[in-house]
């Protein structure tokens, strides 16, 4: 099965997103578990926590279809003292949380160099941070996103995920998630059956199907290689309508979260019922 769902709100507390992912027919759902523009957060609370389990459990949501976004702020390739430890900690904090919340993986955007050190030397330090997070947690898989290129953010080509999964130490823990905007405008466009298989092909063969946690299904306001990040609704901007179709009828992205980030949530379910729609 197909576990199309959005990134939905938690305003009232965590326990609010399933219940509100069930509202709007998702079979999948993220959410933030603390405010993504801020380093601070209080505990997440008991009752909330329990709340949290109980109304996934009612709505049939399991750990494996829930795809939880890290903050804003954390920076795990930092090329700063400062900055670099105030990320991990604050990374940590974030995998804490998806432990408490019984769930069991956390997606996140690589880092940025900020033009202060090399590519290289910015993936080393993901990887490090990486593994320094999951050597302090236990049941929670780090889940990288590609990235639209932006600024000086990793994570835009399939060898930038490569190269940080080669260097985390547990490879059972570590994941990628594909958000098909970033990818289009870092340059891979998906855009043709054809086109759409040769990019496949070559994250199989660069980084593996296997890693494969979740994806971010958005179109795209910019172009091809824009390597601008802007999120459009399904079918409205450059990527169209037909991308969605490959992949709602490819088997390879069976039962993993396939999450819309689409700018406009008033017509989320409606585009959650336009993907399967698509299936043939
Ligand atoms: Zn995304
Ligand atoms: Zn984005």
């Amino acid at each position: 099965m197909k576990r199309v769902g959005a990134h939905v709100s938690t305003a009232g507390g965590v326990q609010n997103a399933p219940v509100n992912a069930r509202a709007i027919g998702a079979k999948a759902f993220a959410l933030f578990t603390k405010n993504q523009r801020q380093w601070k957060a209080k505990p997440l609370e008991k009752k909330n926590i329990e709340a949290f389990k109980q109304k996934c459990e009612d709505a049939g949501y399991l750990p494996r279809h829930i795809l939880p976004h890290d903050g804003y702020l954390i920076n795990l390739g930092h090329p700063e003292k400062e900055g670099i430890d105030k990320s991990r900690k604050a990374f940590v904090e974030e995998m804490q949380r998806c432990e408490q919340l019984g769930l069991g993986m956390l997606n996140f955007h690589p880092g940025s160099h900020l033009r202060k050190i090399s590519e290289t030397e910015c993936i080393k330090r993901i990887a490090e941070s990486i593994n320094r997070a999951l050597d302090r947690t236990s049941g929670v898989t780090a889940v990288i996103e590609n990235t639209a290129g932006q600024g000086s953010n990793m994570g835009f080509t399939f060898e930038h995920l490569a190269g940080i999964i080669d260097a985390v130490e547990d490879k059972s823990r570590v994941g990628v998630c594909l958000d098909t905007c970033h990818s289009f405008t870092a340059g891979y466009d998906l855009k043709t059956k054809k086109s759409f298989k040769n990019v496949m092909d070559t994250f199989d063969r660069v980084v593996g199907f296997g890693y494969l946690k979740g994806m971010h299904l958005n179109d795209s306001k910019k172009d091809l290689g824009s390597r601008v990040d802007r999120h459009e609704s399904i079918g409205k901007g450059l990527l169209g309508l037909e991308l969605f179709g490959f992949i709602m009828n490819d088997r390879r992205f069976e039962e993993i979260p396939m999450i819309l980030e689409t700018p406009d949530s008033d017509i989320w379910a409606e585009e959650i019922r336009l993907l399967y729609s698509l299936e043939e």
